[in-house]
């Protein structure tokens, strides 16, 4: 087992003051450093999504970032325990990245709506009622569905998977909204299934209008999952990470973010110069991971993800697939 060593981490350590006032940041330093006490004990590493609170994500976590990227990093480190805050499709596409790792989710009834609107036999019932059409799954989903699929796709490359494939038609799934962008962008015929994110579905172009009326001139950013008459008002429509970019890029004195809210709250913590309005709505799964469950998933290595051999060599294919395609990886 490589050494690993214990951080301390202290209130003046990081900058979450726009997210986390001091007081109660003080008020998490013990369960913080008894997380990284345990992090070195168990050979583990904490991995964050963007939409989980900043306590886990500025407090606690070795890596952070969206789930596929997650995953792929979690490959390439050392450790032999990977603890997943996320939700449980994130700790199904560690597992099957990296098979050899114990992988935790410190709450496994932490869902989504998206991956939920879709099973494996639904997959399999679109094959026979479209023969011969390819099918494209949003990485969101079980790692069933995945296994189902030709191949995969992130919210940053979906229309360069959907092109690579060469074919008239192609069946998109889960993400409805995903799918009417991707044939906004490309000429090839898109056959939807009616998935949606409850967090982004929420959103309406109305409101952000009334963002521009109140605040005049100001850029708005937005997820393609969003519907579209949100897009019709976006100034930049990217994935989470194309988000995060944008805005390090081009350091608007201020920017309508729409997004979860855990998110443009991590997002500010990086971007101090910059004011996020945010028309934020909450993730109520992402929410069931606590610093407390945490702790719990590294004292009592639970609850560990474990997907079925077979299916998960196919749902790898999947996801290999996508990686080669020029310019996805
Ligand atoms: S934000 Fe949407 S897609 Fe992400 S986990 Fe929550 S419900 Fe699922």
């Amino acid at each position: 087992m490589p050494e690993r060593h214990v951080r301390i981490v202290a209130v003046t350590d990081v900058e979450i003051a726009r997210t986390i006032p001091a007081e109660e940041w003080a008020a998490l330093e013990p369960m913080i450093n008894a997380i990284e006490q345990l992090k070195v004990e168990r050979d583990a590493v904490v991995l964050a999504h963007n939409y989980i609170t900043p306590a886990i994500y500025h407090g606690v976590a070795d890596l952070t970032g969206d789930s596929l990227g997650l995953a792929r990093a979690a490959a390439e480190t050392d450790a032999e325990v990977v603890v997943f805050a996320g939700v449980h499709f994130m700790a199904e596409s560690a597992k099957i990245i990296c098979p050899d790792k114990t992988v935790l989710i410190p709450d496994p009834t932490a869902g989504c709506s998206l991956a939920a609107s879709i099973t494996g036999a639904d997959i399999r019932r679109l094959r026979k009622r479209y023969p011969g059409v390819p099918v494209v799954s949003y990485v969101n989903t079980s790692v069933e569905v995945k296994a189902e699929t030709d191949i995969c796709c992130t919210s940053s490359n979906a229309v360069a998977v959907v092109e690579s494939l060469g074919a008239d038609r192609v069946i998109f799934v889960p993400d409805k909204y995903l799918g009417h962008y991707v044939a906004s962008q490309t000429d090839t015929e898109i056959i939807f299934w009616e998935g949606a994110c409850e967090v982004h579905e929420r959103f309406s172009g109305e409101e952000l209008r009334e963002y521009r009326r109140s605040v005049p001139g100001v850029p708005i950013i937005a997820h393609p999952e969003c519907p579209p008459d949100v897009l019709d008002e976006a100034d930049y429509v990217g994935s989470t990470a194309g988000m995060i970019g944008w805005v390090k890029g081009n350091r608007p004195e201020r920017v309508v973010m729409v997004t979860e809210c855990s998110m443009s709250d991590n997002v500010a913590v990086e971007v101090p110069d910059v004011e996020l309005v945010r028309p934020c709505n909450l993730c109520p799964h992402m929410k069931k991971i606590t610093l407390e469950k945490v702790r719990n998933s590294l004292l009592c290595l639970e609850h560990e993800v474990l997907v079925d051999p077979e299916i998960a060599a196919r749902a790898r294919q999947a996801v290999d697939r996508m990686l080669s395609v020029s310019g996805t990886g």
